[in-house]
């Protein structure tokens, strides 16, 4: 692995404030692919920011027929606080 400068975010907006100006700035969502591609040395990001934190990526929503899930929130968690998906007619 490389050395980079590691950054958390609090927000999509967040991240986007701290990668603004960086050469090259990776985001890391769960990291399954960046972190192995990292400890191979197959890239060299100035920086990595987390969106671990960001908690605007996490949501789950439903209207006008459709449930909305965040890319950030994790599987585990999917259906918690929902109902989850019913049958169609
Ligand atoms: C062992 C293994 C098995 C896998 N099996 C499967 C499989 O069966 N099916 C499948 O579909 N995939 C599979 N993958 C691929 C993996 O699931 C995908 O690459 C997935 O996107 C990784 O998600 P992550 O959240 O961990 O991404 P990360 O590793 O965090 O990020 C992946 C890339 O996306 C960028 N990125 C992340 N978030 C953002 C963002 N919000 N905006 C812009 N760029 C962003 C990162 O900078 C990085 O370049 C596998 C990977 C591995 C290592």
């Amino acid at each position: 692995m490389y050395d980079f400068a590691y950054h958390t975010a609090s927000s999509a907006a967040d991240a986007a404030a701290k990668a603004k100006g960086k050469s090259d700035a990776k985001y890391m969502a769960g990291g399954q692919t960046l972190i192995p591609t990292l400890k191979q040395r197959l890239a060299k990001p100035t920086d990595v920011i987390d969106l671990g934190g960001a908690r605007d990526l996490k949501g789950i929503s439903a209207a006008g027929g459709a449930v909305t899930i965040g890319r950030g929130r994790r599987l585990g968690r999917r259906q918690e606080g929902h109902p989850g998906p019913r049958r169609a007619r």
